[in-house]
């Protein structure tokens, strides 16, 4: 397999040649070092790499070239390798024009010359993009085939499971695909028998189930102990966050996520207001270095769904859904919100046949040049519209308010507005969808009336309730199911019957000594990725005082 190329442009033959050595010295054994002298010529060098299927992982541009200008040059590239990281390379002097860059061109970052020395100035940036670039890239195909329909939910299913776990897969719609048909013939599996995944080693899984799945690509499904210090139920920012901490102060730290870490955030298209991260951070990004980096503190991860939780003297006991237990001492419940679904005429019957709930990034490719319609006016409306822009040919914005400026972040509505193929239809409702295998129209209610649009794809973000059903009633919520902690379970001052510990519970602790509780799902939390970080590592201080107390 062709080795991905980063290539470096500069008009001045020293400087050039410098950073290609520098290049060259770090990461020539991984990659191809190329180069070019003009903004056009690299432009043109991209092109013909493009026509041959060659991956680019990075361009490095000067700022300062006579013709295209780096910045210029490097928003041009975005046509043509929307994916490859974009760094400019600038004087001290024109630091102010590449901060402005970072958001007109999506310049992923800027470093100022001299880069002297590289260890310290190019390298760690360089290399933290780099690893980025490679859990996004798919290699020429070698492995895994999902064959499937388009239009149906359990395959749906599985290629969000494989996306968001960083699994590479090829997926094969099996309406008229003959390739498709003939490697089931070829396996003599049956066709009406879908979604089939099939493995390099010519073995296959059938309609699998999520633990199958997770197995079978090597995600862990089963507890290495009988006993944690600490169970974290999600691996959403707060999940994250509390792992982290936990396993990094020494406690035995178990996670239990069905889907794949990041949480609700893993299925945004970019979050542009987490601190630290000036061109934005992909939620599956965020989940991904942070697994990376609980794991590396000791902690572990299931791919598994807890199912109850119950109390046996000091032990606090998590249910899975395979049956299976684990005890622990702490319990940080983490399972965050999931979107409310539309209470529409065919609004269940066509869920995840044209109908997904939440960003669905998945089925954005699918989309390539047809129309999508967005349900909801807030950002996380406005961030799916913007990412599903890149493929559709046109994307409307269906919204019950006048606009969106009551709603949604103002960074979000400038760029929904500088972006040409979305629409806004205000004041707008679905009141009913059609269709029979799949999503074929919607029927709308907007100030003319009632009318109806053909449709293909919606994607609906109207709110968000609490996953906290499979939880006992011992956990004490709030009327839409919140779990109450600290002093919110408190009600006329007084707290409930239930409560027997001569002390005040915690902060973020519920009405179960030892249950805390972080993240979208605790009520009055502020729906936010920092907030929820911020309570996972809080909870983890007060479970460290829960302990002491042993
Ligand atoms: C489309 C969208 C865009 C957003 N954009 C931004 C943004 O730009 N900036 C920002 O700050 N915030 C943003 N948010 C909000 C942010 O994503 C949430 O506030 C944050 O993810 C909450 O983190 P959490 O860990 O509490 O829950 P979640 O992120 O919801 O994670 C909960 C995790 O728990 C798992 N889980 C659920 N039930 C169980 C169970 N029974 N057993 C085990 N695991 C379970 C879920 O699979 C999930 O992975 C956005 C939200 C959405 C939906």
């Amino acid at each position: 397999m062709a080795r991905p190329i980063l290539l470096s442009i500069d008009d001045d033959a020293n400087v050039l040649e410098a950073v290609v050595q520098d290049l060259r010295r770090e990461y020539g054994a991984t990659y191809r070092i190329m180069r070019a002298a003009s903004g056009q010529a690299a432009l043109e060098m991209l092109a013909q790499l493009k026509a041959r299927q060659e991956p680019v992982a990075l361009l490095l541009s000067d700022q300062r070239m006579p013709g295209l200008s780096g910045v210029e040059f490097l928003e041009r590239s975005r046509a043509i390798y929307p994916e490859a990281k974009r760094v400019l390379l600038t004087a001290y002097a024109d630091t102010e024009a590449a901060i402005q860059a970072i958001n007109a061109a999506r310049i992923h970052y800027y470093l100022n010359k001299p880069w002297d020395p590289p260890e310290e100035k190019l390298y760690p940036v360089l290399t933290d993009l780099l690893e980025d670039w490679q859990a996004g890239y798919v290699p020429p195909f070698e492995g895994l085939r999902v064959i499937g329909h388009r239009w149906s939910p359990k395959d749906h299913q599985v290629r969000s499971f494989l996306s968001r776990n960083h699994v590479p897969y090829r997926w094969l719609d099996i309406a008229g695909n003959e390739d498709a048909v003939k490697l089931l013939k070829d396996r003599q599996l049956d066709p009406n028998q879908l979604p089939v995944v099939l493995f390099a080693d010519g073995s296959s899984l059938v309609d699998p189930k999520p633990g199958e799945l997770a197995a079978r690509v090597g995600l862990s499904t089963q507890a290495a102990e009988d006993f944690y210090d600490m169970v974290v139920v999600g691996a959403g920012p707060a999940g994250l966050a509390a792992a982290v901490y936990g396993a990094s102060e020494g406690l035995r730290t178990l996670v239990i996520e069905p889907v794949a870490p990041g949480g609700q955030a893993g299925s945004t298209s970019r979050i542009e207001n987490y601190l630290g991260f000036p061109s934005g951070i992909t939620g599956a990004d965020l989940g991904r270095r942070a697994l990376v980096q609980a794991s590396r503190f000791g902690a572990e991860f299931l791919s598994q769904r807890a199912t109850g939780l119950r109390v046996e003297g000091q032990y606090r006991m998590v249910q899975m859904a395979d049956g299976r237990e684990v005890s622990t001492h702490v319990v940080l419940l983490a399972p965050g919100v999931q979107y409310r679904k539309l209470d529409i005429p065919g609004g269940d019957r066509l869920s995840g046949r044209g109908i997904y709930y939440g960003a669905a990034l998945v089925e954005a490719v699918s989309c390539q040049d047809e129309e999508v319609f967005i349900v909801g006016g807030a950002n996380s409306a406005g961030q799916a519209a913007l990412h599903f822009a890149k493929y559709a040919c046109k994307v409307t914005m269906l919204v019950r308010g006048e606009g969106l400026s009551a709603t949604m972040s103002k960074y979000l509505i400038d760029e929904i507005e500088r972006t040409s193929n979305i629409v806004l239809t205000p004041k707008t409702q679905v009141v009913a969808v059609e269709g029979e295998e799949r999503l074929e129209a919607l029927q709308l209610h907007g100030p003319q009336g009632e009318y109806r649009v053909p449709a293909t794809s919606m994607f609906v973000f109207i709110g968000a309730a609490p996953r906290t059903e499979w939880l006992p009633a011992s956990i004490l919520r709030d009327e839409q199911g919140f779990i109450l902690a600290g002093t919110d379970l408190r009600t006329e001052g007084k707290l409930p019957t239930q409560w027997r510990e001569a002390r005040e519970p915690f902060l973020l602790e519920s009405s179960i000594p030892g249950v805390f509780v972080a993240g979208d799902v605790r009520h009055g939390s502020i729906k936010r990725v920092a907030s929820a970080v911020g309570e996972g590592s809080i909870a983890v201080q007060f479970a460290h005082q829960y302990l002491a107390g042993f």
